[in-house]
Formats: structure tokens, C-alpha cells, sequence
């Protein structure tokens, strides 16, 4: 990144980090000012937080989330840092260590909950017994429990590390396979659901999502901060990074057309989607469904049916229900390709 006489844009002194889609080059200070102004007018231009306002950040310990944790806390947010501890191996104790190294340097506390002790079986055992794609039955784990944390701390709003990358990358996705109900969903601000005076779907918001990868990589090697590299383990069916991948190279070849590409979708789109409409209740757990069962709730019950097959606990009557896709019977359940 480095050319040695490259002159700061913002300062004029020696610059360190190239930015092309900005035409712009910056030290380590002016990339710093630079990504809370883009983090800043994100959150303003969407409408993601009201000044001060208490958010949880989904932390995973790679450094897209790290990066959202501590510019969120220097803009004056009240951050509730949640880390979801997946028990994948090695990778999930390098999250872990990631999250707690960076909870240290910030000397802030950092919420680590065990998916296993909260579901009573592991992402691994219930993928196993449903037969499905990895990515898919963790994500919709994730956001089942992320809710679930957001109406027992009464933090109406979670915000995520993802990126224009991952938003472009998706946008791409979704185009060439002509997911419309994603398109029709895909808004960095994704309005929740209260039910019965409490929070059932917590609102999602994205505020790195003017942010590109390299740029954030090179805010977060800037100053040091404890991410873990690499991808999940598990995360070999997905097909989301192709599609990043697609769009990075189109970025290299053509520096703005990522920002162009994703912010020109939104700006023809006009607003957000409508706020998901009133559901009922599941009655296992109470999460919000159009069904008698949440996804999360039918996913523990072919789980725990599966150890019963072999002489465990006794399975739960259920009635019939209606026919829906994965995913599709929680109202805003967020799915989207990849995530
Ligand atoms: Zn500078
Ligand atoms: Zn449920």
C-alpha cells in the first residue's frame, strides 16, 4: 500500500494506505477520521441509531465486527458487545480469545453466550440431524438467539459487521439468481417486531456498510487490534464469497463501482422495506412465526426426535403446519443468500 512520498490527502503528511474508490490516501490518523465519517453518515443516512443510543454489536472476533465494537464506542454509542460461542474447534476458541483480547484493549465487557447451553445441543449436532447446509441452519440459529438476548436485555437494536462487500456481494447474488424476496428485503436497516410489550424480532442494522473490506482490514492492521483471520470452517457450500470475489475484482479494475453498484440499488429502491407484519407466537419458545413452530423450535425437534430414535428423551407432540421454505415462516427472519 505504501509509496514512499505519498502525501496524506487530509493532512499532507506522509500517507500510508491508498483508497481508489475515494481518490484519496490517508496516515493512520486520517483513516481513522475518515471510517468514522463514513460510519457516521452510514448511520445517518439510513437512520440506524438515534445519538447515544444502546445497541448490541454481534461480535465473532473477525475484524469487520471488532472494527464496528470500537467505532461505535468512539462515537458515543452505548455498545453491548455479544459474542455467540459457537464450539466449532479451534476456530471458535480463536473467535472467542479474538473477542476477549479486544474486550481487554477497549476495557469493555464483552456478553460471551454458549449456543449448546442455550439450545441444549450444538450447531454441529443439530446441522447433523437436520441434514442441511451448514451456513443456513447456524445463521438462522444466530439470529434466533441474537433476538432472544436483545428481549432479555430490552436492547431493541443489534447492529453487524457487515460490509459493502458482503452487502454488494449479496446484491450481486441475489440479482443473478433472481431472488426477489431478498432483493425486496436487502436495506442496511432491517425494522423489528415487539410482541406482547416485548422485543421479538430485534432491529437490524448494518453500519460498516460504506465501508470496504480493504479499508476496514486496514483501519484494523493499523492499529493492531486482536482479530482472528480466516474464514469458518464450515463455511465451504457457501457461495456468497464467489460473488464478493466477483465484485472485489470489478472494484480493483474499477475503483467506486462496488459503492456505485449497492448505494445506486438503494437509492433506485427509495426506502426500506416494510416492517414485518404482526405474527403470532411459536409455542415452544414464544419467538415470533406465522406457524405453530419457530424454524429454530422444528430444528431442535428433529434434533432431539433424532437422539430419541436412539433411546433419548421422548419426542414433543406437534400438529400439523403449514408448508413453508427454510427460513420463511419467521416474519423479517432476515434470511439472505450466504449468511
Ligand atoms: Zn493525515
Ligand atoms: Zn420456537
Amino acid at each position: 500500500m505504501t509509496n514512499p512520498g505519498m502525501k496524506c490527502s487530509r493532512c499532507r503528511g506522509p500517507a500510508r494506505h491508498r483508497l481508489p474508490a475515494h481518490n484519496a490516501r490517508f496516515c493512520d490518523q486520517c483513516l481513522e477520521v475518515f471510517l468514522q465519517r463514513q460510519v457516521a453518515k452510514a448511520i445517518k443516512q439510513f437512520r440506524m441509531l438515534r445519538p447515544g443510543q444502546e445497541v448490541v454489536a454481534a461480535v465473532s472476533g473477525g475484524k469487520d465486527s471488532l472494527v464496528l465494537w470500537k467505532v461505535l464506542l468512539d462515537l458515543g454509542y452505548q455498545v453491548r458487545a455479544l459474542h455467540l460461542d459457537l464450539e466449532l474447534g479451534d476456530f471458535s476458541r480463536g473467535s472467542l480469545d479474538a473477542c476477549q483480547a479486544m474486550a481487554r484493549r477497549l476495557g469493555e465487557p464483552l456478553m460471551v453466550r454458549n449456543v449448546r447451553e442455550l439450545l441444549g445441543a450444538s450447531v454441529d449436532q443439530i446441522v447433523a440431524a437436520n441434514r442441511r447446509e451448514f451456513c443456513s441452519v447456524c445463521g438462522t440459529l444466530k439470529r434466533h438467539l441474537i433476538n432472544r438476548i436483545c428481549a432479555e436485555l430490552d436492547v431493541d437494536t443489534v447492529a453487524s459487521g457487515h460490509h459493502l462487500d458482503d452487502e454488494a456481494g449479496r446484491l450481486l447474488g441475489n440479482l443473478m439468481r433472481g431472488h426477489q424476496q431478498y432483493l425486496d428485503n436487502q436495506w442496511p436497516v432491517l425494522e423489528g417486531l415487539r410482541l406482547n410489550g416485548r422485543i421479538g424480532l430485534a432491529r437490524k442494522v448494518k453500519p460498516l456498510c460504506r465501508l470496504g473490506g480493504e479499508e476496514i482490514q486496514a483501519y484494523a492492521l493499523s492499529l493492531d487490534l486482536p482479530f482472528l483471520e480466516g474464514r469458518c470452517p464450515r463455511s465451504k457450500g457457501a457461495t456468497l464469497p464467489y460473488y464478493q470475489q466477483a465484485v472485489r475484482y470489478l472494484e480493483r479494475k474499477m475503483p467506486g463501482t462496488r459503492r456505485d453498484f449497492y448505494l445506486g440499488f438503494l437509492r433506485r429502491k427509495g426506502g426500506p422495506p416494510p416492517p414485518p407484519e404482526p405474527a403470532g407466537t411459536c409455542n415452544r419458545c414464544g419467538a415470533p412465526t406465522y406457524v405453530e413452530l419457530c424454524t429454530t423450535c422444528r430444528l431442535l425437534e428433529r434434533t432431539h426426535g433424532h437422539h430419541a430414535a436412539g433411546g433419548g428423551s421422548p419426542r414433543m407432540a406437534c400438529g400439523p403446519r403449514a408448508v413453508s421454505a427454510p427460513d420463511s415462516d419467521s416474519p423479517g427472519s432476515h434470511a439472505r443468500t450466504g449468511n
